[in-house]
Parts: structure tokens; sequence; C-alpha cells
């Protein structure tokens, strides 16, 4: 039997990522399951009382409590690692958490964060409310602009902070760019890659020091669980982000870790059908709307830099319907089967109307300023046959007199 095959270096680096989507990180138990064994245990038991000691001087290896360590959840943790590039993973209960905690681990008072504009409505609450709350001084700018990221420097400044593409409005950051901008001032990245995911872009291999995901998105892939995951080298990570996680908790539970193991098998199939299906409906949309901001389209500004970056555009576009929320609300209204949902990277088409639903909590004046309009709308193409969500398309934009 193939025991640990998937945890073992000198066999996984010669593995190709659909491989590794498949049996990276995979330890089998004595009954030598085929598929990841789901343990729900919150605790482990010890032979004797001297080894419970002795794992807990860090003498012995083995589990001792499951917000630190369970065999699950650690499959699922070098499973990501192994798809990103990176040393060591810890996965996290959500993607808001797995920000959260990349941020906080190694930030503190008196520290400086440049953070792109355009970003998660959540990530914009850590940067604009949460951490300012502890004394950590932070600076939003344009994160397409290079130049912005250098001028925005400052004596304190600890780390970069940004998503490519951004949610919602598609904006681009060159991230060898801005990553070298960081290295030369000792400054860590943190870059969100929930929109990409590690099959379509690999952000440490352009430079970045930390990756973290929402794996809600396109890694569960069929819109069941919430996860969240944190890349980097081993150092960092247990170093610097393990004893923030352990001892502030926000661990992802066995059964949600399973879940993603099982969607991370189809995540390459899954993101290359739904990124094709993706450019069919934005091009027939770009026929019949005002704008369509998709990174895969020609007519997107950065399309270029989107393509040197990642291998396809991904599910997610924003289309603009013209008029205002009426307009907005009323395509989405006269839709049969695109659903009105806020979730994206599941296997359905879904669609929301940003300015009312994720970007409610930010100020009008900075949803404006990076183009998050009332006739603004952000679509996920699902892998659904994309001839039907066209149609499902022809029909709404009819039925509003488009
Ligand atoms: C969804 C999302 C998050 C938050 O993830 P949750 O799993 O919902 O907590 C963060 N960043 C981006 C870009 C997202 O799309």
């Amino acid at each position: 039997m193939k025991r640990k095959s998937g945890q073992d270096p000198e066999i996984t680096k010669s593995w190709k990522p659909a491989t590794l989507a498949v049996r990276g990180g995979t330890a089998r138990s004595e009954y030598g399951e085929t598929s990841e064994a789901l343990f729900l245990t919150s605790g482990y038991c010890y032979d004797r009382a001297e080894d419970a000691a002795a794992r807990f001087a860090g003498e012995q290896v083995g589990m001792t409590y499951s917000r630190l360590q369970n065999p699950t959840v650690e499959m699922l943790e070098q499973r990501i690692a192994l798809l990103e590039g990176a040393e060591a993973c810890r996965a996290t209960a959500t993607g808001m958490a797995a920000m959260t905690a990349a941020l906080l681990c190694q930030l503190s008072a008196g520290d400086h964060v440049v953070a792109a504009k355009a970003a998660f409505g959540s990530c914009r609450w850590l940067v604009d409310t949460l951490l300012p709350k502890f004394g950590i001084e932070t600076t939003t700018i344009d994160g397409r602009d290079n130049a912005a990221w250098e001028a925005a420097l400052r004596p304190n400044t600890k780390v970069f902070f940004f998503e490519t593409p951004a949610n919602p409005t598609m904006d681009v950051v060159d991230i060898a760019a801005v990553c070298v901008i960081a290295k030369a001032h000792g400054v860590t990245t943190v870059v969100d890659n929930a929109f990409a995911s590690p099959a379509l872009q690999r952000p440490m291999a352009f430079g970045a020091d930390v990756v973290a995901y929402s794996a809600t998105k396109m890694m569960d892939g069929q819109g069941r669980v919430l996860a969240g995951a944190i890349c980097g080298t081993r150092e960092w990570i247990d170093g610097v982000l393990l004893p923030f996680h352990r001892n502030t908790g926000p661990t992802l539970s066995a059964f949600n870790a399973w879940v993603v193991l099982k969607g991370l098998e189809t995540l390459d199939l899954r993101i290359r059908r739904q990124s094709d299906n993706a450019l069919k409906v934005a091009r027939f949309l770009e026929t019949r709307l005002p704008k369509v901001l998709y990174p895969g389209l020609e007519s997107h500004p950065q399309h270029g830099l989107a393509m040197q970056q990642m291998e396809a555009a991904g599910p997610i576009f924003s289309l603009y319907v013209g008029g205002g929320r009426a307009e907005a609300h009323g395509l989405l209204n006269a839709l049969q089967l695109v659903d009105i949902s806020n979730n994206i990277g599941d296997s359905r088409s879904l669609m929301t109307h940003p300015a009312s639903t994720t970007h409610y909590g930010m100020a009008e004046e900075a949803r404006l300023e990076v183009g998050i309009t009332e006739d603004m709308l952000r679509l996920n193409v699902g892998l659904e046959d994309p001839d039907d969500v066209i149609a499902d398309f022809d029909q709404a934009l009819r039925a509003i007199g488009r």
C-alpha cells in the first residue's frame, strides 16, 4: 500500500499539478482507504503520561489537540502547499480568517500597511477599520499603478496587501513588479489569490511572500463549505503565523477540510472549463452591454498583463448595464437560470449587485472611486452549458427592453 507517498517530498517533487491535486498530501491510515479519511476528533490519547509530556515538549511527533493539528486538515494543508509551490500552508475556518491572521500575525502598533483600493469588501474593512483601531497605519492606493506602491512607502511600512484580479472591479496588479519594490524595502507582500486559485495563478512564482485564500470559492468549487488557507515559507508559517494561529484559533474543521480535499481533485478541470464558459458569455454580453470587464477579453485594459500572470482568466467578471440600480436589479430579476447570489467560484452561474450586497458596507465615495457603480453587476459563470447561460441573458435583456 502506498501509505504516505503524497507526503513524501522525494516522490511528490516530480508530480505535475493535476497529480498533486488528486494525490498531494494524502496519508492513509492502517485501513488503506482510497479516499482521504475524515478524522472528526477534537483530541488525541496517549499510551503513557510521559508520551503526553513529550508531545507537549515537542520531543515526540504526534497530535495533541485539533485546534493545533488534525490529520485531515494536515492533508489539505499539504495539498494546497504543493499546488501553490509553497514550503508550508496553514488552513483557516474562512477566507476572512486567513486574511485577518495573515496580517495581524506580523503587524504591531506603529507599523504601516499599503493596500490596493480595489478589494473584497471585508478586506477593505480590515485595512480601513480594524488595523487602524490597533494603531497600525494604512494607505490605500490604485494597485494597478506600480509607481503608487513605491510612492506610498514609509520607513515603517511592513506589508503590501492586494488581490488580483480584484473583486469586483477586475483590476489586475503586476505581481512581479510590486514584489520587486517590496523586496527592495524589506516589505512582506500578502496576496489574496481567491479569484484565480493556484490552478491559474501562483503569486509566489512572481515573488510574493505570503499567499492567502478563501478556499470557499474555487477550491471547494461547489458552494458547500467555508474555508481558507495561508501559504508561506516554512520559517514564516512556523515562526510568525503559527503562534498567532494556535492561540487565537481560526482553525478549519476537519469536515470542511475533507470537503475541500474532494473539491481540489477537480479544481483544474472546473476552473479551465468555467474560464472557457466565462469567455463565451463575456463575448456575448460585450455585444449587448455598454461595458464588460473581464481580463480574458482583449478589451480589458490589462488583458496582456493578466494573461502573463494567469493561465486563463477564471470564471468571474463584471458587467455594466447602463442606467442605475433599477436597471441592474431589473436584469437580475429577469434571469431564469442564473441565480441571484453573492457567492463566487461555484459550479452554478451566480450574479450579484455589488453596490447593494458585497460592497454595501463600503462608503459610497470609496465605491465610486474604484468603479463600483449602481449599474455594475458581478457574474460567476458556472459549469452549465454556456449556450444556456447566453440564452438566459438574451431573454432577460429582451425582457428589460434591450
Ligand atoms: C470571498 C473572498 C474573501 C473572503 O472569504 P470567505 O471564505 O468568505 O471568508 C476574501 N477575498 C476575496 C477576494 C474573496 O473573494
